[in-house]
């Protein structure tokens, strides 16, 4: 993805986010089995469809929980391109957000 592609798209998360956007953060996958149930929901979904990404995946635009985990310390992060490489998700993120498919 493009620099200017990507920076409206990291700013459109952001403000849907803002905007108060309700998103599953709960349960949290703790199995394999559990993970996997998540990456189904998003594998159904419509290619285009952002919105329910960031529902399903429990999206929040700070740190989560009590160990106040980032995208930053997740092994899908990629720091130098603000980007979460988990295939299902495909996204441009803060350091500092969240997702409950958060692993490290
Ligand atoms: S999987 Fe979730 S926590 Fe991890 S980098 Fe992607 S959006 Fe952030």
């Amino acid at each position: 993805m493009g620099g200017a592609a990507h920076h409206e798209l990291l700013k459109l998360i952001d403000q849907m986010l803002s905007d108060g956007l309700e998103t599953q953060t709960e349960p949290f996958p703790e199995t394999d089995k559990e993970f996997g149930r998540i990456l189904d929901e998003l594998r159904a979904l419509d290619r285009a469809d952002l919105k329910g990404k960031l529902v399903i995946s429990g999206f929040v635009n700070h740190p989560y929980g009590p160990d106040q985990q980032r995208c930053q310390e997740c092994m899908y992060y990629l720091v130098h391109r603000k980007w979460c490489d988990l295939p299902e998700l495909a996204v441009p993120v803060e350091p500092d957000w969240w997702c409950r498919l958060w692993r490290i």
